[in-house]
């Protein structure tokens, strides 16, 4: 039999990626967090941006335009919104538009659309859900939440991943995206975005594929 593995090729979804990889960022609610969101931000930069802009053309834009720290969100903050609470990590995929019932982008008129906020929760003190060492679940999670806000889905979803990777995350309400797209080709066992692999317990590194994807969308300038 051959051997059981899963086919994660990067799943994107195209309707999410930020134009001009300009992505600015806040947090709700940063107080009392100073080393964990500290964590987060540097995290997004060695990982996504590269400490010299050399992974991606990615660009999270903090208040006034600091690179870091990101700083406290205002009421008119439009870009990703990241909320602290003891809960399941989670981000909405990408940019995100106001749409309609059926999902469709509203066109308020010679095709322009209105932006929302991309909506993340970060968990920093894993009380509804261990996870240790702390640190390095922090910088995990966020750097694969950080991808979802960037359009990644996860390879679960993805039409080749295996029937068994499949069943095991069947009964899991997932964002399908709006209009997915294969970014790697090949097999991608290491992604960051695979659940049927234990990505939390392992030091933080996007994988090869991870890179193309990332790079695919966000080419470095
Ligand atoms: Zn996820």
């Amino acid at each position: 039999m051959a051997q059981m593995k899963i086919t994660p090729e990067a799943y994107v979804d195209q309707e999410g990626i930020w134009r001009g990889g300009i992505v600015p960022i806040c947090w709700e609610n940063p107080e009392n967090y100073a080393q964990e969101t500290a964590w987060v931000e540097e995290s997004a930069i060695l990982h996504i941006e590269g400490l010299n802009r050399e992974v991606s053309s990615v660009r999270f834009v903090g208040k006034d335009n600091q690179r870091r720290p990101w700083g406290k969100c205002s009421d008119a903050s439009n870009g990703i919104r990241i909320t602290i609470a003891d809960q399941w990590p989670s981000s909405q995929v990408g940019q995100q538009w106001m749409r309609d019932a059926s999902g469709a982008k509203i066109d308020y008129g010679a095709g322009k659309y209105i932006q929302v906020p991309t909506r993340m929760v970060l968990n920093f003190t894993f009380g509804t859900f261990p996870c240790s060492p702390r640190e390095n679940c922090i910088r995990i999670i966020a750097v694969h939440e950080l991808l979802h806000a960037l359009g990644f889905l996860h390879e679960q979803l993805h039409p080749n991943a295996p029937q068994w990777c499949k069943n095991r995350w069947a009964n899991h309400k997932d964002v399908m995206g709006f209009k997915p797209v294969m970014a790697t080709p090949q097999y991608d066992q290491d992604s960051l975005m695979n659940y049927c692999e234990d990505i939390y317990n392992k030091p933080l590194k996007l994988s090869e594929g991870d890179v193309i994807a990332l790079r695919r969308f966000y080419r470095p300038q």
